[in-house]
């Protein structure tokens, strides 16, 4: 998509282009006049917006140094809004019913600051909050205090959750058990008799639709969560037995995360409905339909079945659901419908943002005119291979190359030719690559082997952040985010490159990057000036990132900054969180700091007492030491 043609000025369009902003960002990502990104947290229509760069030199202005994680609260909100507002237009044009819950799943995005602004905002729609843990359940009950919200418990229970739970429920909570092995509901009956709570109980099921994307196995029968068929009616024969169908309230499923292809939510639903309408057969009182998370983000503003991506907008999944909930039940009356939607709610709010440090890329050296003295026949041959390269010999030729280069090797390895000529070769080697590369471009079919040359030619650049703590998702299951400059928007981005990061784990680095089509290999970026800073933006990143990331190489977590807009384009920077020290780092790893530095100081003069330092270069060495124990852990100027 780069213009070649130089008589054609580059434009911010041409950027919008490039990058896909406007596919992926939901009308809360755009390109400014001044060709930096803006967030419009709102939305598109909304009003306000702020330049990230605007951002950026406030941050700097207080001494917060990159990589830095910005929350805009704002878009928490409009996500909140947008589900809850088409859930209810959906149920007014279908006439349904029943009523809409909203519930957040606290693991995939355990910030306090998250879970306190979705429990204060929601609060006008009754948004509730789902728990997987004691912790979070602990969590969620602390910040719950609208009574008509839904607290949902999944996940193993033991004795103590159980009683927390029913403690919940004493104090008022809509607070759910959901059974999700056989073996919890003796224990729940127990405890409830014990506490004298009526319990509120729901039975996850394992469907048999199963759905695409990388979560599959949540759902369908291999899931390890969830009741089978037989579970399931054993768990009402307990309940009738002990007198209890009337706690039995809520079914529940979870297909899985991420589910691109609205075919698979409506066959589930489908399915979900019959087993729904048994229970009420059965006897239960039921009233509760909690279908779950699922509901996927564009990350790559395709709108297509691609993992990445998804094939439906909200306003066809609100509808999609509640027109075959409808049609599926009949007579039953209509249930109270609850989705625990986790990523759609949290990915759009945070925006990762680091600067290059450095860049690596292939210099053209150019190829002696005249081959030295006594040089080696091999390279002497390959430099006339390369000589004859044109667009019709390419296949024979690189081949050709590729034997001498490895000719070449073996020489080298064996003694035979001198490190001077095994570097020449090399020389030789890459030049011909780049003129492939080149000639490449006139085909319109790429052979395969040449399928990824833009990859061995692009450009490396440096960034300062760790993808293990930041996007732990990148490098576990190649999941794609959009990644662009957020600003020199009105330049055109000359180079090809793949991204890396800190770590020195060669893991550490991105290489496929989103595309309307399939996946990128590389990424478009401006020429790097070392005078100047260079900022990119990993967009959509709220999902599951920021627990599941690691202390690879001790890098730590990167600062935090909550923003909120006014209604006058002004910002204020609420809930500002230092990011890890090195101090801190090595605390988590059992390290004692105090130990640290006085093992270090004990070296010190251990290399005074041998004349290896002077005493007042020891002073300086700690000095350095202990502000380098209280430093950030990223690289800092
Ligand atoms: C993880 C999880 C969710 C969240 O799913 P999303 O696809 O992120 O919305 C919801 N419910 C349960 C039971 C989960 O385990």
């Amino acid at each position: 998509m780069i213009k070649n043609n130089s008589f054609e000025r580059w434009s911010i369009e041409d950027s919008i282009d490039v990058y896909g902003i406007q596919n992926w960002g939901a009308g809360y990502f755009d390109v400014s006049e001044k060709g930096e990104v803006v967030v419009t947290p709102m939305g598109k229509n909304g009003g306000t917006r702020i330049s990230l760069m605007d951002i950026i030199s406030g941050l700097s202005a207080r001494g917060m140094h990159m990589p830095v994680l910005l929350r805009f609260e704002n878009i928490l909100d409009s996500q909140i809004t947008l589900l809850h507002e088409n859930f209810r237009n959906a149920i007014k044009e279908f006439d349904y019913k029943g009523d809409y819950k909203g519930v957040y799943p606290i693991k995939v995005n355990q910030q306090q600051q998250i879970i306190e602004e979705i429990t204060r905002f929601g609060a006008q729609y009754h948004h509730g909050l789902e728990a997987g843990s004691k912790a979070e359940l602990i969590a969620a009950i602390s910040f719950i205090k609208d009574l008509d919200a839904c607290l949902i418990c999944n996940g193993y229970k033991d004795e103590e959750y159980v009683d927390l739970g029913l403690y919940a429920r004493k104090m008022g909570y809509q607070c759910f058990f959901v059974i999700e092995r056989p073996g919890e509901l003796p224990l729940i009956i127990e405890r409830a008799a014990k506490l004298k709570v009526k319990p509120l109980i729901g039975v996850r099921v394992k469907l048999s639709t199963s759905a695409g994307g990388h979560w599959s196995e949540s759902g369908g029968d291999r899931s390890v969560f969830g009741l089978n068929m037989t579970q399931l009616v054993n768990v009402v024969d307990t309940l009738r037995k002990n007198n209890m169908l009337d706690c039995l309230k809520l079914l529940h499923y979870h297909l899985g995360s991420q589910i691109p292809n609205i075919r698979d939510i409506r066959a589930s639903v489908v399915e979900a409905c019959r087993i729904y309408s048994g229970l009420v057969e059965e006897g239960a009182a039921m009233g509760f339909f909690n279908l779950g998370g699922g509901l996927a983000v564009d990350y790559d503003g395709s709108q297509t079945n691609f993992t990445s991506s998804r094939n439906y907008t909200l306003e066809e999944y609100c509808r999609d659901i509640i027109e075959v909930i409808k049609a599926s039940l009949g007579d039953i009356p209509h249930p109270t419908i609850i989705t625990e939607s986790g990523r759609a709610t949290v990915a759009y709010c945070s925006v990762l943002l680091f600067n290059i440090l450095d860049v690596s890329f292939f210099e053209t050296i150019s190829l002696p005119d005249k081959m030295p003295k006594n040089t080696h026949e091999h390279i002497v041959n390959m430099m006339d291979v390369v000589k004859s390269l044109n667009s019709k010999n390419l296949q024979e030729c690189y081949h050709d190359a590729v034997y001498y280069r490895d000719e070449i090797r073996q020489l080298f390895k064996h003694g035979n030719i001198s490190l001077r000529e095994r570097a020449l070769a090399e020389t030789i080697f890459w030049n011909f690559v780049k003129n492939i590369a080149k000639e490449i471009k006139k085909y319109k079919y790429v052979p395969d082997e040449f399928e990824k040359i833009d990859v061995s030619l692009a450009d490396i650049y440096y960034c300062n952040f760790s993808v293990f703590q930041s996007l732990p998702d990148t490098w576990a299951i190649d999941h794609l985010f959009p990644i662009m400059p957020v600003h020199r928007l009105g330049e055109a981005p000359s180079r090809q490159a793949i991204l890396s990061d800190i770590t020195c784990d060669c893991d550490g680095k991105i290489s496929r990057f989103i595309d309307l089509h399939d996946v990128k290999n590389t990424l478009p970026l401006h020429e790097f000036n070392p005078e100047k800073e260079y900022y990119l933006g990993v967009f959509l990143v709220g999902a599951y990132q920021e627990t599941l990331g690691d202390l690879h190489n001790l890098l730590g977590d990167t600062n935090v900054i909550g923003i909120r807009l006014g209604d006058n384009g002004d910002y204020k920077f609420v809930g500002e969180i230092k990011g890890d020290s090195v101090e801190d780092v090595l605390s988590y790893v059992e390290y004692d700091t105090d130990d640290i530095i006085s093992r270090i100081r004990a070296m010190a003069e251990d290399a005074i007492q041998h004349g290896r330092i002077l005493v007042e270069e020891r002073r300086e060495i700690m000095e350095a030491f202990e502000a380098g124990i209280r430093g950030y852990t990223y690289f800092e100027k």
